[in-house]
């Protein structure tokens, strides 16, 4: 269908067909303000969906007058949406069921990790969630969900029971290993390809407190932090997990003052062992150089946003990353190059997490999320803001450039923001690629949620 089809398409008829709100862009409502307030997002419409009904209406609608649907539900993976599209904000689908006994949660895609946190940790249940618990729930699984506790229990993604979800046919269906079980396949992983979630219930593991957090060193101390933490965390039981991260962070009543306007590097550390085997693992890293700030110790699940303390309120950034096949002493020369104590960089972060332990095992229930046998990630990101705002995407493509001597050009869909289908390919093989094609081939027939999270 061409853009004449866009420009037939009605207002009028599309709220008739919806319960929640629609607005148009001179309509109050309209603007959609996310984590990352540098993607340009000027939909045709956007509609507030109510309920699953609301967006299958979306969905049809779309797919009569030539349009696609992309979604929104906190902005944390924004992706550019053009006049082309209707974009579906799902802050109204806020369901949320702790079933203590069954140590389940059902959760509605506008649910972000903090509310399921808060509610399950009552009960001593945990539920496993990303490193910034501002994240949407059901964003962070449709693309795999790497956790703190990544090593110990897999991806996040591998605790969904089920799905509620909208097809891209504009059907209502659910998803489990015994219903649909192709479409279970592909939304883990594949992300809003096949269709728009609207309530997962997923696992609640017990677990009331661990020992985990993170240590704070000066920068001029970065090469000697790294250096151990490649050898260190190379060694660490499945039960420890860490990332390390290389921090400029700016002047803000939210960075604490010991960290704020210089450079830092943090080591993050989550274990779920004993509280003196978690210490004794960790003794390497605390022998290393005296701490600026030592926030390592026992502490609720649910505060488990502290160990990496990512920002929460929204900012223009620019920020990419890759999976690393390894990590020699050359490739830490190559970060410390490009963002060491001895050189200017604009990036506010450059971070490594160690991956490997339960993660790279064969899942119970297979999934659409590949490259699961990467040991590590790169992730770097800068704030667009004057006055480097330039340099920022420059140091970022240099950076993933530089590594790229260590990587095989794999990614984390949950890492890969972006319209370029070309590179949202690279979070899939060639099998899974051509699996999720067909799938959307099936469930999307009319091509409505071709909005570049996959390359078709
Ligand atoms: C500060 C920060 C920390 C992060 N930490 C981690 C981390 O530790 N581990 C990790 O794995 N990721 C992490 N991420 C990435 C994050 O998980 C992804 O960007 C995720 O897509 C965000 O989902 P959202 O719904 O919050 O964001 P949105 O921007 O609202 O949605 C992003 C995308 O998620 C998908 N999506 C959202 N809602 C639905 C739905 N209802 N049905 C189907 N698909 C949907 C769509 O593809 C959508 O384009 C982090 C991101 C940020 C900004």
């Amino acid at each position: 269908m061409t853009s004449h089809a866009i420009d037939r398409a009605d207002i009028a008829d599309l709220r008739t067909r919806v319960r929640g709100a629609v607005h148009r862009p001179s309509d109050d409502g309209y603007e959609t303000i996310g984590f990352n307030v540098a993607v340009s997002r000027r939909p045709w419409a956007v509609v507030d969906a109510a309920d699953a009904a609301d967006i299958a209406a979306v969905m049809t609608f779309a797919g009569d007058n030539g349009m696609t649907v992309a979604v929104h539900s906190t902005g944390h993976g924004a992706i550019p949406i053009d006049g082309r599209s209707l974009l579906v904000r799902t802050g109204g689908l806020d369901t949320l069921e702790i079933d203590p006994a069954g140590r389940t949660a059902r959760v509605g895609a506008g649910v972000r990790w903090q509310r399921v946190l808060d509610e399950s940790a009552p009960h001593g249940l945990a539920p496993l969630c990303g490193s910034a618990p501002s994240v949407g729930v059901i964003g962070f699984l449709t693309g795999g969900g790497i956790g703190p506790l990544v090593r110990t229990v897999g991806s996040s993604s591998d605790h969904v029971r089920s799905f509620e979800v909208v097809t891209g046919a504009g059907r209502v269906v659910r998803a489990s290993p015994d219903e649909n079980a192709e479409l279970f396949w592909g939304l883990r992983g594949g992300k809003a390809t096949l269709g728009l979630v609207t309530e997962a219930v997923i696992d609640l593991l017990p677990i009331p407190e661990l020992y985990a957090g993170a240590m704070y060193f000066d920068g001029a101390d970065a090469p000697a932090v790294l250096r151990e933490w490649r050898t260190w965390s190379a060694s660490l039981p499945v039960e420890a997990n860490t990332s390390v991260a290389l921090l400029r962070l700016p002047e803000l009543p939210t960075v604490p003052p010991v960290l704020a306007g210089r450079m830092t590097v943090a080591v993050r550390y989550a274990a779920l062992t004993s509280r003196d085997e978690a210490q004794r693992l960790f003794a390497p890293i605390r022998a290393v150089a005296p701490p600026l700030l030592d926030a390592v110790g026992t502490m609720p699940y649910a505060a488990i946003g502290a160990i990496h303390a990512d920002p929460a309120d929204p900012m223009p950034v620019a920020e990419d990353g890759c999976l690393l096949r390894e990590l020699p002493e050359e490739a830490v020369d190559a970060i410390l190059a490009s963002a060491g104590p001895d050189v200017e960089s604009p990036l506010l972060m450059v971070e490594l997490r160690l991956l490997g332990g339960r993660f790279a095992r064969t899942p119970q229930v297979d999934s659409a999320l590949c490259h699961r046998s990467a040991p590590l990630h790169l992730y770097t990101v800068g704030i667009l803001a004057p006055p480097i705002a330039e340099q920022v995407p420059v140091a970022v493509a240099g950076l993933v450039e530089t590594m790229s001597a260590y990587s095989d050009g794999y990614r984390l869909p949950n890492f890969t923001a972006t319209s370029d289908a070309g590179v949202t390919a690279r979070c899939y093989d060639e099998q899974t690629r051509a699996w999720l094609r067909a799938l959307a081939g099936q469930y999307d027939p009319r091509g409505v949620l071709r909005v570049g999270q996959l390359a078709r």
